[in-house]
């Protein structure tokens, strides 16, 4: 038996590893003090009212025979398909409830997303980027191609035709760099993905922080995007999803390759792969999308953009250059006096307590620059950030 021998390609992602093996030094080192963490990308407020609510009447559900559910659709409930949908309509974004995947998380999918690509295909991927586009393009035995993003372009690059990506990672509001494409922007990822017959794998886990009525949240408010684009959401940032697991992937019906719809191969993946979502994560998930629901999760987002804020209005009083954080959980800086990340990194936990994460940890480019992210407590942020300007100032 010869095994995968892609994961050979993998390189070890030192990040998170190194980061806890420095707190953790430092902490032994001076045990009376308190860290301000900032690096942390998931979420510190618990679920809404509305989902503990509807958790615990889908568990009573299960305890009785009238209302107990087994197996549920291997797409999603057809209900929750239909509040998806009409979430989508909102913004002008008409779906066929039956384009709408119901799934585990955003994770789970940007991995078996590629079981619909051959292998021959190249994946290309705009860094900084989340780690697990390229580690499950490379599992998957394709050939990854770089582009780097920088300053210049806002974190916000644009294509060219001499680049020759099949499949085309997306990420607005991107994790790391903050940085959130607009129509424009994205109508020329679109119109060059149908141009060369690429598809995109647009990840949107952090649409629901653009508060900027003119900036797209999905791609499908770009003309054309049904016919090049998927689309993978979260909840897990949205809604405090992250301990909870759902999320949803729109395949469109129009997304045709070769005579074969990507749709239907989706619904032959789904249901060969997985017997779907847990009724009661779903009961969860549906509530949600409900009026009260969404007024819900909008306070639990308002306090971690009102973080932003504050970090924001430290970096502005101290004259750093970053983007991020008006739409967007993550907050990008260039690092002080041409610093580099792991350098800043020390000097901050040295000087001030405050842990983020260093840039180079999402790829070579990030190199120079560190990431914030705002889903800390207030408390810990504000301090964080009187004590940014304290020391840099
Ligand atoms: N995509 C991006 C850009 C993320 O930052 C994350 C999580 O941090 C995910 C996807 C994964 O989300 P999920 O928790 O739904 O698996």
């Amino acid at each position: 038996m010869k095994p995968n021998t892609h994961y050979a390609n993998l390189k070890d992602s030192y990040l998170f590893f190194n980061i806890a093996q420095k707190t953790k030094a430092y902490l032994e080192a001076h045990p009376d003090q308190r860290l301000l963490r900032m690096g942390i990308g998931d979420v510190s407020l618990p679920l809404s009212d509305v989902v503990i609510q509807a958790l615990h009447e889908a568990v009573e559900d299960q305890g009785k025979k009238d209302t107990f559910h087994g197996y549920m659709p291997e797409c999603g409930d057809p209900a929750l398909r239909t509040a998806i949908a009409a979430y989508y309509k909102k913004r002008g974004v008409i779906l066929e409830d039956d384009e709408v995947f119901v799934s585990s998380g955003a994770s789970d999918e940007l991995g078996d997303i590629l079981d619909l690509f051959d292998r021959e295909n190249t994946a290309l991927v705009i860094e900084p980027a989340y780690p697990a586009y390229v580690d499950a393009s490379l599992i998957a035995g394709r050939k990854v191609i770089h582009l780097p993003a920088g300053k210049e372009n806002g974190f916000l690059p644009e294509p060219s035709d001499d680049l020759a990506g099949d499949i085309i990672y997306l990420c607005s509001p991107n994790n790391p760099t903050g940085a959130v494409y607009s129509h424009g922007q994205l109508k020329a990822w679109v119109d060059y993905a149908n141009r060369h017959d690429s598809v995109i794998l647009f990840d949107a886990a952090y649409e629901a922080f653009i508060g900027d009525e003119n900036l797209p949240h999905s791609i499908f408010e770009i003309e054309g995007a049904k016919k090049c684009a998927i689309e993978i959401c979260s909840l897990s940032k949205t809604a405090g999803f992250t301990g909870t697991r759902m999320g949803y992937t729109v395949v469109p019906k129009d997304l045709v390759r070769e005579g074969m719809s990507l749709n239907a191969m989706w619904v032959r993946n789904r249901t060969t792969k997985t017997n779907g979502v847990s009724y009661i994560i779903q009961k969860g998930g549906a509530a949600i999308f409900t009026d009260r629901g969404q007024d819900q999760i909008r306070e639990n987002i308002k306090v971690y953009k009102n973080n932003a804020k504050m970090l924001m209005e430290a970096l502005d009083r101290l004259g750093i250059w970053y983007c991020g954080g008006k739409n967007s959980p993550y907050i990008w800086m260039e690092c002080p006096n041409r610093m580099d990340s792991w350098s800043f990194f020390d000097y901050l936990l040295k000087e001030i307590q405050v842990v983020g994460t260093p840039g180079e940890g999402f790829g070579a480019c990030g190199e120079g620059y560190f990431r914030f992210s705002t889903f800390g407590s207030p408390e810990d942020t504000r301090e964080a950030a009187k004590r940014l300007v304290d020391l840099l100032g």
